[in-house]
């Protein structure tokens, strides 16, 4: 009997509407002839209006209380869940995240996983079949509750998923898989069949909103083949696994694109040891995270340095980086706060080239001017005029043609017909599945 890790979000369960019709989802899989583990989120925009409840008593709530209080929300929905399942004459029973074993570090809010102790899941699965778990939260040592940051109970499934060894982590969200781009840009946007980790994880951290980033890398590291699928209608669903012969036979597998980006010049200093480190060193220090660099050609031993970063962040970045570049005698410090971002992933492009160069022509067609333009093995981002992004995204999707790729029309992943107990196309996990810690933040 397999073993299928299950993850819905909230507005998969949403109303009271949605918790039974994701009840009659669950009982379907059950019947298959499967044990369920089934991690929620809280319903809706819970998460959202707890916190503007606390904000409404305390004008800075401690980062425990605040723990003890959106840990409420999923304990709600997992309650409500295993009742509806119950109603509907299946056996289904809910557990916290400190009852399953999710042994977290002490830090509030974002906490991570450090270790997970599976033997009372184990347990229960072994009882009832359907077990309902809260996402988002653990325990630290100390036994207080726990938070393990926005979209963290992505992380809870696949956590979950590698240390009880699970066949698959299906993903129910109210999309159709991993598309190839936003739809709301390019209606003709299609579902990406087969993605790797790594495409996966550049999508994610370059705006697709679909996986947390953090769940990806996890379930890179321990080999959980995840599926995304919708938890609204039948349709087709992207299997996320490592690279795979043929893969790379996709140029472009995805586009991605922000634009909430802003970007700073620093003008005129010195090109000299020392320089970069102490700007850089000055915005660390005040923890703030820079995306792309450049550092101009010098001229007569002065250069311009610029990079991007959140919109949200530039108030706080100036300040940093204007009092540092007076300490290095820079002459000027710009910013620019209407830039935006898009970005085209593919393992294809380790193999192929002229990738970079359809790239730019396409742009440059359309009259879009690059400001910047970064690369890694597998993708190409380019900063431009923030009002130009969607322009970029449909004119790029065109480009590589990729709404034209045929569509694998999913029926729910069938794992009887592959190898017991493993998924199609995905290796055999790794042996020491057991959870220890988790990556470093990248
Ligand atoms: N409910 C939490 C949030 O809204 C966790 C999650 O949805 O994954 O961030
Ligand atoms: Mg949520």
């Amino acid at each position: 009997m397999a073993l299928i890790v299950q993850k819905y979000g909230g507005t998969s369960v949403g109303s009271p509407e949605r918790i039974k019709a994701v009840a009659d989802l669950i009982i379907k899989r059950k019947r298959q002839g499967h044990r369920l583990l089934v991690v929620v989120s809280a319903m809706g925009d819970t998460t959202d209006d707890l916190i503007k409840l606390a904000k409404s008593v305390s004008p800075s709530p401690e980062p425990r209380e605040m723990d003890m209080l959106l840990a409420t929300g999923e304990q709600q929905s997992i309650a409500l869940l295993a009742m509806a399942i119950n109603a509907k004459g299946e056996h289904a029973m809910s557990m916290t995240g400190p009852q399953v074993g999710i042994i977290t570090d002490s830090r509030h809010g974002k906490a991570r996983i450090i270790g997970i102790k599976p033997a009372r899941l184990r347990q229960a699965l072994g009882k009832v079949g359907i077990v309902i778990v809260a996402g988002f939260q653990g325990e630290s040592k100390g036994e207080e509750i726990t938070t393990l940051g926005r979209g963290g109970s992505d992380l809870t499934a696949v956590a979950l998923a590698a240390s009880l060894k699970a066949d698959a982590c299906e993903f129910y969200k109210d999309v159709h898989g991993v598309l190839t781009t936003d739809p709301r840009i390019v209606p003709e946007a299609r579902t990406m069949p087969h993605v790797t980790y790594d495409e996966m994880l550049e999508m994610a951290s370059l705006g697709s909103q679909v996986l947390n980033a953090r769940s990806v890398e996890y379930a890179k590291r321990y080999r959980v083949p995840l599926i995304v699928r919708s938890s609204f209608e039948d349709g087709p669903q992207t299997l996320i696994t490592e690279e795979e012969k043929g893969m790379e036979k996709v140029l472009v597998r995805g586009i991605t694109y922000s634009k909430s980006d802003a970007k700073v010049t620093v003008l005129g200093v010195q090109d000299q040891p020392g320089v970069a480190s102490r700007l850089f060193r000055a915005l660390a220090s005040a923890d703030l995270n820079v995306d792309m660099i450049v550092q101009d050609v010098s001229e007569s031993g002065v250069t311009n340095i610029s990079f991007t970063l959140a919109r949200g962040d530039l108030a706080k970045t100036l300040e940093s980086v204007k009092a540092a570049a007076s300490q290095v005698g820079a002459e000027d410090v710009q910013a620019d706060e209407n830039v935006g971002k898009v970005s085209i992933v593919g393992v294809g492009m380790r193999t192929h080239s002229g990738v970079a160069a359809a790239m730019f022509e396409a742009l440059a067609q359309a009259g879009i001017n690059i400001e910047m333009i970064s690369t890694s093995e597998i993708k190409i981002s380019c900063v431009i005029a923030r009002d130009k992004v969607e322009e970029a995204v449909r004119v790029l999707h065109r480009r590589f043609r990729l709404e034209q790729a045929s569509v694998e029309l999913g029926k729910p992943f069938i794992l009887e017909a592959e190898e017991p107990g493993r998924v199609k196309g995905s290796k055999p996990a790794k042996k020491p599945a057991k959870v220890k810690k988790t990556k470093k933040r990248r």
